[in-house]
């Protein structure tokens, strides 16, 4: 190490978020917003806190210096210079990206868990489809990258005339250069899926985002049918897969299926074709949700089976991703920031899991809708571990995302609380991702 010194007017200090994990022969300092990781010898780790604290932080070696260029350690006022900025860009706009569009409320299971309750019968006209398209269109039209529409319900397969319409909608509007970049997706149990929706979905370059919980019958047992649902659904995953759509599959985690999760990635990816899976926390339903310890433990170890094959698993990469490319992740789902949810009955609301709250769902004008001049939608982006003081000590920050809106909001009455048991897992999924990464640097 070489001992050059370098001077600084200012004193010099480790920034509040720099955290430091020890373990028998290494120090490792992980910056919680930069997401800037170093590995430092205990004696090297040891001079630096001695220099820091004896010398008034005026003189460093090249150690610190680099410390210091990656944020690790800061001048008094820097933190705070920090946090402002971040904040201060959450007041930009926000950016419609997500429509989904609601277009059936009936559904053939009736899920123990389903965010949407009570059940209807109602379907969305072609008349508010239209619209719903064009109003998305209109807003998204200066955006440069990926927009998309989600097809959700009730189980949207039910109304399949609506889909065709809206398929052949966007991609008319596409092909005349009247819109761009528009992905299409439906999120479906996958029951009624035959071939010639799945010739349609590929013709049409339509996503199909599956749910199902596993594949013992047990593990979907909270599906509502009292039967083994395993047979019908894996037939219509058969038949995306043969018709080269593409698909993920993704499971909702409770107390049945919680200890199988790898086996159930292994599953997923071996005997259904999945590309990419999931597995999703319970949004309420706390009487079948497993402890957020297990579910962090379960699907960490799913993760790394899914990775073996070379898979993505889409829970646990939202923190992965932010810890690898150095980017905070603000929020647990990217829509928060900007989901626009449309229902058959023509309401427009933030969020797809709050169908069931009427107060945050009214009936807007579609060919004036601006959610930059909707409170509700301006809140929901503004409920964020970044903008929440108690949050900034943390050192899962960076990652976090603070969990999804609704459960934070069923657990504490507010979005803007964090939700403990998400907690849990954040912190958890840090400590093993900084474990990996310690494996993977210290095996060569
Ligand atoms: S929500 Fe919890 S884990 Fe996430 S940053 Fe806040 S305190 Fe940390």
């Amino acid at each position: 190490m070489d001992d050059r010194k370098i001077q600084t007017p200012k004193k010099l200090r480790l920034s509040r978020f720099t955290h430091v994990f020890e373990d028998p022969e290494h120090f490792f300092m992980y910056h919680s917003i930069f997401q800037k990781k170093a590995f430092l010898e205990k004696s090297e780790w040891e001079s630096l806190r001695e220099s820091l604290t004896n010398s008034n932080g005026i003189m460093m070696n090249d150690t610190g210096r680099k410390l210091f260029d990656l944020g690790f350690i800061v001048t008094n006022d820097e933190d705070e210079k920090i946090i402002r900025e971040i904040r201060k860009k959450l007041d930009a706009p926000i950016e419609p990206r997500t429509l989904f569009l609601v277009n059936t409320e009936r559904c053939n299971y009736d899920c123990y868990y389903c965010y949407q309750k009570p059940k209807r019968n109602s379907d969305m006209g072609n008349d508010l489809l239209d619209k719903s398209i064009i109003s998305f269109l209109r807003m998204t039209r200066n955006l440069n990258g990926m927009k998309n529409i989600f097809f959700s319900g009730g189980e949207p397969l039910l109304n399949y005339p609506s889909l065709k319409r809206a398929y052949s909608t966007v991609n008319y509007l596409m092909n005349t250069g009247q819109a761009s970049d528009i992905g299409l997706a439906v999120a479906t149990n996958g029951a009624l899926i035959d071939e010639n929706i799945a010739k349609d979905a590929h013709n049409n370059r339509v996503f199909f985002a599956v749910s199902l919980d596993g594949y013992l019958p047990r593990h979907n047992v909270y599906r509502g049918v009292g039967n083994d649902i395993y047979p019908e659904v894996s037939s219509g995953i058969d038949l995306l897969r043969k018709n080269d759509v593409d698909y993920s599959i993704m499971a909702t985690v409770h107390n049945k299926n919680v200890q199988d999760l790898e086996k159930i990635a292994e599953h997923f990816i071996t005997k259904l074709g999945a590309k990419s899976i999931g597995f999703t926390m319970l949004l309420g339903n706390y009487e079948i949700a497993p402890s957020s310890e297990s579910f962090a433990r379960y699907v960490i170890k799913a993760f790394e089976k899914a990775r073996d094959y070379g898979v993505q698993e889409a829970r646990l990469s939202v923190q992965l991703q932010a810890f690898l490319e150095e980017n905070i992740n603000l929020y647990d789902c990217k829509e928060y920031r900007g989901e626009i949810v449309i229902t058959p009955d023509g309401k427009v609301g933030p969020y797809i899991y709050f169908l069931g709250n009427k107060k945050l769902f009214s009936k807007r004008r579609l060919d004036k809708l601006d959610i930059n001049k909707i409170k509700d939608f301006v809140q929901f982006s503004k409920a964020t571990p970044i903008l929440e003081d108690g949050c900034l000590n943390c050192k899962s920050l960076g990652i976090c995302g603070g969990g999804n809106h609704y459960n934070r909001y069923l657990r504490t009455g507010s979005i803007y609380n964090h939700d403990p048991e998400f907690c849990t897992y954040s912190k958890m999924v840090l400590d093993w991702m900084i474990g990996d990464l310690r494996k993977s640097v210290f095996k060569k």
